[in-house]
């Protein structure tokens, strides 16, 4: 027989040449950069550990700043504007972020790690997308709303959103976040997650660009602490938040008593559930997408998977094969399927719960795969012999890790799936139509995904049950968070006021 060969890939390396990387960065307000008040913090590259760019951390006084700014804008130009008029600058925001998709493409792979076929193929795409999607609802806002469903309805921005995005997917949650807002004629404050902040400010350059009016969009990078100013901004009327249960548990606690309308979408826990007459090698190219895209760094990852015991063996054993192929390594050459771990916290996250997994007797296997010296990896993993007692069945791992259970009826798999405290998301493999209905009718996840795993688009509504959050972002519901039904609505004030905070 002869001998198998392997094939080495040629290194494929997107040039970041196309990036104009400022050494240091301010503030967004008012349709201008400015320095912050406060101190600064870096970013790094985190798959060389290289410093990006000194980026300004807001103060309270800046986030009281942008908050005027969002204000002025919003009683003074854009929610007085027609529907059709704001649809144009998003059109035009829609149009730039596709010209300029490789520059921001290549921008986010830097900063986050993640391979720049994703970011090339996935989230700049859908960037622009939603854009163009949320520009086309801008003058129809009459329908947006349910029961509302003829034009003569005339329902109301909120005022100020205050919006605060994840590491994970940066400027697709800006988009997620800003492009609805907008489109319902709301001004925005956003602040994205500090390991990230680069695409967003390459956003305001956009914002710039589109003329824009000044205010209607406002970039505050910062911590926790940047955030926090946000949600206890006594003149913010709404607030969006994408990352972890227990700060969306925080922000749920800070704005109770307080007439702020709050949106919510947190971690997740999905159960990704093959039956044994699913098409088993498309079922594994699935388990891998579900688990390995974005290093796993995902809020709706399936990242438990639950295989009928009848076909178990074989789908372990495709499994492994598939994944040792997998190419773990530099985010900007383009044959990477795995890139690196966002942030050093993350990874020690990771190697804590895996720990976790090794110490309560599950069993660990990862292909072997080289990892570079320098910057934050972890290779693809899965763990077998998982019941649902253990911490890394239940808990958020949000790394490359796949925790592997069995069932043998459809019954037992929708028990499995729902025993989580979450609720985000789940996946269904089977060759019966009936099969998909039944058990997607079941399982307590706002998606399921039947014969697919981690597809998006515009049009759909996305979030969670449970721990997961409330509200929905995308769709036509993804407008109901930024709008109201009253026509006095925005003229009021959103409740609790703190010192020092105007209208
Ligand atoms: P966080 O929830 O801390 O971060 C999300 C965003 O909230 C960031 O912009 C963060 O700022 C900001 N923030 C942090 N503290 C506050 C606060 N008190 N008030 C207002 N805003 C705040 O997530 P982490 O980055 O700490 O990740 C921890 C875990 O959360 C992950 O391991 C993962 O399990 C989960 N996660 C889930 C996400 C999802 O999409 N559902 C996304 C990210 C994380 P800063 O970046 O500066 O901390």
């Amino acid at each position: 027989m002869a001998a198998k060969k392997t094939f080495e890939y040629a290194p494929a390396p997107e040039s970041r040449a196309i990036v104009d990387l400022k050494s240091s960065y301010g503030l967004f307000i008012n349709g201008e950069f400015t320095d912050g008040s406060g101190s600064t913090f870096k970013t790094i590259n985190p798959a060389s550990e290289e410093v990006l760019a000194e980026v300004a951390e807001a103060t309270t006084a800046d986030v009281d700043k942008a908050v005027r700014a969002a204000r002025t804008a919003f009683t003074r130009v854009w929610s007085k504007m027609p529907g059709s008029e704001r649809a144009k600058y998003l059109y035009r925001i829609a149009r730039i972020m596709a010209e300029r998709s490789r520059e921001f493409a290549v921008l986010e792979s830097l900063d986050n790690g993640k391979p720049i076929r994703e970011s090339r193929d996935v989230d700049i795409p859908l960037v622009s997308q939603w854009f163009f999607y949320y520009a086309g609802w801008a003058d129809k806002l009459g329908y947006a709303l349910p029961g509302n469903g003829h034009s003569g309805a005339n329902p109301q921005p909120l005022g100020v959103a205050g919006q605060i995005i994840p590491w994970n997917f940066p400027l697709m949650m800006l988009a997620w976040k800003i492009a609805p807002a907008l489109a319902a004629g709301n001004t925005v404050v956003l602040k994205p997650a500090e390991t990230t902040p680069l695409t967003a400010l390459l956003f305001a350059e956009v914002c710039q660009q589109a003329d824009l009016p000044p205010g209607v969009v406002n970039i505050v990078t910062g911590a926790g602490a940047t955030g926090q100013a946000i949600v206890e901004h006594a003149d913010v009327n709404k607030i969006a938040f994408t990352g972890s249960t227990a700060v969306g548990k925080a922000i749920a606690r800070s704005v109770a008593g307080t007439d702020k309308k709050v949106t919510l979408e947190l971690g997740g826990k999905a159960a990704n559930i093959v039956f044994d007459d699913a098409p088993i090698d498309q079922a594994v190219e699935g388990i891998v997408n579900g688990i390995f895209f974005n290093q796993g760094h995902v809020c709706c990852a399936g990242s438990r998977l639950l295989v009928q015991e009848s076909v178990y063996d074989d789908v372990i054993e495709r499994l492994k094969r598939r994944m040792t192929t997998l190419r773990v390594g530099d985010p900007l050459d383009k044959n990477t399927d795995i890139g690196a771990i966002n942030s050093a916290e993350q990874l020690a996250r990771i190697k804590k719960l895996t720990a976790v997994g090794d110490a309560e007797g599950a069993e660990r296997w990862s292909p072997p795969c080289d990892l570079p010296s320098n910057g934050f990896w972890f290779a693809p993993t899965i763990f077998t012999g998982v019941t649902q007692a253990h911490r890394i069945a239940r808990e958020e791992i949000f790394g490359p890790v796949l925790s592997v259970l069995t069932f043998r009826t459809p019954a037992e798999a929708v028990e499995k799936a729902n025993n989580t405290p979450y609720g985000l998301s789940a996946g269904v493999w089977t060759e019966k139509g009936s099969r998909i209905l039944s058990v997607a009718s079941q399982l307590r996840a706002g998606v399921v995904w039947a014969n697919t795993f981690n597809k998006f688009d515009p049009s759909s509504p996305f979030g969670g049950y449970k721990e997961s959050g409330y509200g929905r972002e995308g769709g036509r519901h993804g407008l109901e968070a930024y709008l109201s039904a009253d026509p006095a609505a925005a003229e009021r004030p959103p409740g609790r006021r703190t010192k020092g905070a105007h209208r």
